[in-house]
């Protein structure tokens, strides 16, 4: 007997304050894992050296972003330090609805909003620096910045990390290949999940009910 058994694709949500190792992770889950595609986001800010339009932004004028509001395009979108980030809807429902899962880095309002929206198929993973020196540290960055743009930062990653409460897992990334171990245990056992396996529930179902004549 040959079963088809679909799994029904998750939303991974990594969200976490910059310098905590998000990227890097990110990163790793997508070269290691068939099954995952990224959430490529719209934003307004600038391009920084090195990212290119369409791979880790699809970067668009504050006219055009606000067109896509309009339209209904996005999935959730929110103002993060003065610049518009947004999910566009179609890549991930196309992705979804092919049997993939999708990555998402996104902020703290952007997870809330696909919670209201999509709660069952959102896993959502906090990552956390082992602490709050060694935070400071990593944002410090070049040593010729100036101390009130280190504060500033370290301002920005205290109001992120404050929401780390509403995830549903927490990551300290301590040690680089444990984390990575975490993440992937967690995705591995959320994709297991009873109800994400419907094709399987029918299979086991229909061995333990007599057969109709
Ligand atoms: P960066 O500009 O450094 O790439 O990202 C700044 C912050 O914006 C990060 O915390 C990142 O997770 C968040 N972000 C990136 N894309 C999106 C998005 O589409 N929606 C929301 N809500 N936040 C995003």
């Amino acid at each position: 007997m040959t079963v088809e058994i679909q799994r029904r694709g998750l939303m991974l949500v990594l969200s976490s304050p910059s310098g905590a190792g998000k990227s890097t992770l990110a990163r790793w889950l997508l070269k290691t894992d068939p099954d995952l595609t990224m959430s490529v986001s719209a934003t307004t800010r600038s391009p920084r050296p090195g990212e290119v339009d369409g791979r880790e932004y699809h970067f668009k004028d504050i006219e055009d972003f606000l067109r896509m509001v309009q339209q209904d395009e996005f999935l959730e979108h929110a103002v993060v330090f003065g610049n518009h980030y947004g999910t566009p809807k179609q890549p991930v429902f196309d992705a979804l609805a092919a049997g993939r899962d999708v990555l998402f880095d996104i902020d703290w309002q952007g997870t809330q909003q696909l919670r209201q929206q999509a709660r069952d198929d959102v896993v959502s993973i906090f990552v956390l620096p082992p602490s709050r020196e060694e935070l400071e540290r990593r944002l410090r960055g070049r040593a010729e910045d100036p101390p009130d743009v280190i504060a500033k930062r370290m301002a920005k990653a205290d109001g992120e990390i404050s929401h780390w409460a509403e995830y549903d897992y927490v990551v300290v990334n301590d040690d680089v290949a444990r984390a990575q171990e975490q993440v992937r245990v967690i995705l591995q056992a959320e994709r297991l999940k009873r109800e994400r396996q419907p094709g399987l529930v029918r299979f086991v179902d229909g061995l333990m009910r007599p057969e109709a004549n």
